[in-house]
């Protein structure tokens, strides 16, 4: 819960690529090598198609923005024009030369308003959420100028902008690839990790992500500890992944990165989303998956082997897809994840206990498994 609390209170947003990212990169570094662990940050790249960090200035003031995936990298500035839902009502037949449309969003796709306020010539395009916090789209394809999110909060400054035809520029990284890493914990530099244990530890934009991922990245910090304390053991490995929510991509780079080492693990433990529910659902191959359940009823662990609803994924895919056998826990319950509202005070220690148990107990099985001959 300490861990818990740090990153999401002291740290708070964890988005790939922004300073968020890598204060928790420092401290699960520092964390683990506190355990004793050979502890690398190995960074990659991917091609940032969403919450990439912006930049909007408006007069004195500078607000936090997010590009569209789609928009153009780069620096737009002009006046500042409000065109409403940036509908053929909101824009009325104006032309926006070299203007920047201020939107609100809602009622179209993002891909129209971007269409019709480059067919009036704006030369950027600022959309204001509809709803509390930040959000991040898709244009679909590639934009000619800078498309950007802001905040609901946004909307009075930009808003009082237009109405006095102020200048306003919007800002967006020029280069396409968002920098991420991820934070690999071993006994000593170098050895071959037989069981990997690991979650991701970035979350989407304006959210603590309590649950999503910060349960997950504070119980693989606690289960390197307590694994560590009667000292390391040989092939044990610990990983966080950056940018799961932007598509897997730390996992990916994490496997990739193994295979180049020539040391696939034979097991993977992802912890994703342990904070809220009663029990535990574990999902994936099905003999992990097997030796968990028979652990979690000799422990009086209320444990049910399932599967991930199709439309989520987690970091064990990645594995998974290149031939380990993965072993995923998961609380199940994820009401209030990608929102504001995935807060601390709603992280019930009870389930992580319950899910950190079980996982400290299947990684010492898994442990057994691989050092049979
Ligand atoms: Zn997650």
């Amino acid at each position: 819960m300490a861990h818990l609390a740090h990153l999401t209170e002291s740290i708070g947003p964890r988005v790939s690529g922004a300073a968020g990212e890598q204060a928790a990169i420092a401290y699960i570094r520092d964390q683990f090598a506190a355990s004793g662990y050979s502890v690398e940050v190995l960074e990659f790249d991917f091609e940032g198609d969403r919450f990439q960090s912006a930049t909007v200035r408006s007069g004195t003031t500078t607000i936090e923005a997010l590009t569209l995936a789609g928009s153009k990298g780069g620096t737009a500035s002009g006046r500042a024009v409000y065109v409403g839902l940036a509908d053929a009502a909101g824009i009325a037949g104006r032309s926006l030369d070299g203007a920047i449309a201020i939107a609100d969003r809602g009622s179209l796709l993002f891909a129209d308003k971007y269409e019709n306020v480059r067919a009036a010539n704006a030369a950027g395009l600022i959309i204001i959420n509809n709803q509390e916090g930040m959000f991040s789209g898709t244009l679909r394809k590639p934009a000619h100028f800078p498309v950007v999110g802001v905040a609901d909060t946004a909307a009075a400054n930009l808003k009082a902008a237009a109405a006095s035809g102020a200048m306003v520029s919007i800002e967006t990284p020029t280069v396409i690839d968002t920098p991420s890493a991820n934070v690999l914990a071993r006994p000593a530099a170098g050895d071959a990790c037989q069981v990997l244990v690991g979650g991701h530890h970035d979350t989407v934009a304006a959210t603590p992500g309590a649950n999503d991922n910060g349960s997950g990245t504070a119980t693989v910090l606690e289960l390197a500890r307590a694994l560590a304390a009667d000292g390391l053991d040989e092939g044990l490995c610990f990983a966080t992944f950056g940018a799961e929510e932007s598509g897997l991509h730390g996992s990916s780079a994490l496997v990739q990165r193994l295979r180049t080492e020539g040391a696939l693990p034979r097991y993977m433990v992802n912890l994703d989303v342990v904070g809220i529910g009663a029990g535990v659902a574990v999902i994936g191959s099905p003999e992990p998956v097997a030796r968990a359940i028979k652990l979690a009823s000799s422990l009086g662990i209320p444990a049910l082997a399932t599967e991930l609803p199709s439309n989520y994924g987690s970091d064990h895919q990645s594995f998974r897809d290149a031939g380990v056998a993965v072993v995923f826990f998961t609380s199940g319950e994820f009401p209030t994840i990608h929102s504001p509202r995935d807060v601390l005070r709603d992280i019930d220690p009870a389930e992580v206990e319950r899910i950190g148990d079980l996982a400290y107990a299947t990684i010492r099985d898994l442990l057994a498994q691989v050092a049979q001959p």
